[in-house]
């Protein structure tokens, strides 16, 4: 008996927690107001290295975020509509609950509630309205050569994102930070889970180009240039990337 009242609580929750959420879905893309997405910064490993470079981040170095939303923004037509604001929100001391290893439905789903719960617990917004939250949890590139998959919820509008504590790296982490941004958003992945390779067409930044391969520009929600049938490259920065026509039709951009 107690478990079947546990079990419709929870149902009540979930219930109140889809509404509000529909609600922040439709509203992060109307594009009237300029969307506020708040940057945290977390370390990842706990490393010296990790701690010293995110002391020394500063706004400027999310800026690319910006100027990317407004420059791709204006080739779809919405040069003053879209436009997002960048605010660093500071080093958040704990860490967001991991997302499960295994795919399993029942288990992400219960995450995702965990996160968001976790989220509005740790992380301050200044202002009202709808505002995306990214989690940037930062590793030594000398500890971890490679990063867990990074993972952005639209039902929350958060971001988790993996990525390196290295000045080196910081233009290819702002092509992983806008990539998980633009899911909070809806936009849906655009490569091979398998393969990683970019799908065509949706996953091609010019897929009229003549010859097809290779490509100069990325896709961004594909990830990745396909260079050849096989081959595809991680982008230098969000200057070799681009929203594809699908990916803006996914973010309201029509
Ligand atoms: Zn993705």
């Amino acid at each position: 008996m107690f478990k079947i009242f546990r079990i419709f609580i929870l149902l009540l929750i979930l219930a109140a927690v889809a509404l509000g959420t529909w609600r922040a879905k439709t509203r992060s893309v109307e594009w009237k107001y300029t969307l506020p997405v708040n940057v945290y910064l977390i370390n990842g490993d706990g490393s010296d290295v990790a701690a010293e470079y995110m002391r020394g981040l500063k706004l400027s170095d999310f800026k690319p975020l910006e100027a990317f939303m407004q420059e791709e923004a204006a080739r779809y037509g919405h040069a003053s509509r879209a436009s997002i604001e960048v605010r660093l929100g500071g080093i958040l001391a704990t860490q967001p609950p991991a997302p499960p290893q295994d795919g399993s439905v029942l288990k992400v789903i219960f995450w995702s509630l965990k996160m968001r719960w976790w989220a509005f617990r740790h992380a301050e917004i200044k202002g009202a309205g709808q505002q995306v939250k990214l989690f940037l949890l930062y590793f030594d590139p000398a500890l971890s050569s490679r990063l867990a998959h990074s993972t952005g919820l639209q039902k929350g509008l958060i971001g988790r994102v993996n990525v390196f504590a290295s000045r080196d790296m910081a233009s290819q982490n702002n092509v992983v930070i806008a990539h998980e941004f633009l899911h909070t958003l809806g936009a849906t992945d655009k490569y091979d889970l398998a393969t990683n390779q970019p799908i065509f067409p949706d996953g091609y930044a010019i897929p009229g180009q003549l010859p097809l391969l290779p490509q100069r520009f990325a896709e961004i929600m594909a990830g990745r240039m396909p260079l050849s049938e096989n081959k595809a490259a991680i982008p230098e920065g969000l200057h070799e990337a681009v929203i594809g026509e699908k990916t803006a039709a996914e973010i309201n951009w029509h």
